[in-house]
């Protein structure tokens, strides 16, 4: 453990927790900076600038690439690599049944277009797969046939990915099809995983006003926590976008279906609901984190 790290209250300030909001709010918050001190430190130790290099990054939602590699993709765009984006997915059933799905469809279409623009990709550099949203583990032959040939056409030196322990089945899923489809094309070296929900189980994140007061809520909140700092394990390099950040929030407000309650319906969920904002915030940090690796067997170093 740093010994930075080591202050009044040490790493779990929190159990100094008394029956007071206002108590129970300041500890939270010191242990959040605490636990961000160490990511930061963590990351800091694992930046890497080797950004010249192609890239084709698969999403499996509209708005994954600008959530979880946005800041990269800017930073390898302004080293004057050539990035692709790939969607898996259509994204239609994000707000099913407030809306019809086709509709949330072409919308989201639109969105990713438009947010792939803020980061600096012109509409030839946008794939769409389009498979059904949410179903995508039902679809893996389809994915691998297709991701491999967006792999021989393009032929990227890298690939980017949802990181392998995410929640959502399609991120899970698509981690898995994408490797699939790399080792039998066998032309790409370097794979980037990148984490996006696992950010939701941030120590702490997940626990909202008030929660305190439910035992099971603090287990549950807990275990979630500590499996999380597998993240500072599980990624093993970091890209540093502090300096464009801008650019990527601009990116994220494009996914507009994802950021405004359209018609101002109060049941629409926008990213910003989750643990109320701290999710968000965790994704506009001053690293994004990767695990890194070389695709074993493959030819190109
Ligand atoms: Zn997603």
């Amino acid at each position: 453990m740093p010994p930075g790290l080591r202050g009044p209250g040490g790493l779990f300030p929190l159990t100094q927790v008394v029956e007071s909001p206002d108590r129970v709010a300041a500890a939270r918050s010191a242990t959040n900076n605490q636990w961000r001190r160490l990511l930061d430190r963590t990351m800091r130790g694992r930046e890497t600038n080797d950004l010249k290099r192609s890239a084709l990054v698969f999403s499996p939602h509209p708005d994954d690439e600008t959530l979880g590699c946005g800041g990269t993709i800017i930073r390898k765009l302004e080293q004057g690599a050539t990035v692709h984006v790939a969607y898996l997915t259509d994204g239609a059933q994000s707000h099913v049944p407030l809306m019809d799905s086709k509709v949330v469809k072409s919308m989201r279409h639109l969105e990713a277009l438009d947010a792939c623009g803020e980061l600096g990709l012109s509409e030839a550099h946008v794939h769409f797969i389009d498979l059904p949203d949410g179903h995508l583990a039902e679809h893996g032959q389809e994915a691998v046939d297709n991701v491999r040939e967006l792999l021989d056409t393009l032929g990227p030196e890298e690939v980017f990915v949802t990181h392998r322990d995410e929640a959502p089945a399609d991120h899970r899923s698509a981690n898995s099809f994408v490797r699939q489809a790399v080792e039998v094309s066998g032309s790409v070296t370097v794979i980037w995983e990148y984490p996006i929900w696992r950010w939701n189980c941030w120590p702490w994140l997940g626990l909202g006003e008030g929660s305190w007061h439910h035992p099971w809520a603090v287990a549950k909140a807990v275990s979630k926590g500590l499996s999380s700092l597998s993240l500072l394990t599980g990624c093993n390099c970091a890209v540093e976008v502090s300096q464009v950040l801008d650019r990527k929030r601009a990116a994220l407000e494009m996914h507009r279906s994802q950021m405004v309650r359209i018609n101002g319906d109060q049941n629409w969920d926008v990213l910003s609901d989750y643990s109320d904002g701290r999710f968000l915030e965790m994704l506009f940090q001053p690293h994004e984190a990767f695990r890194r690796y070389m695709m074993p067997g493959n030819r190109r170093v």
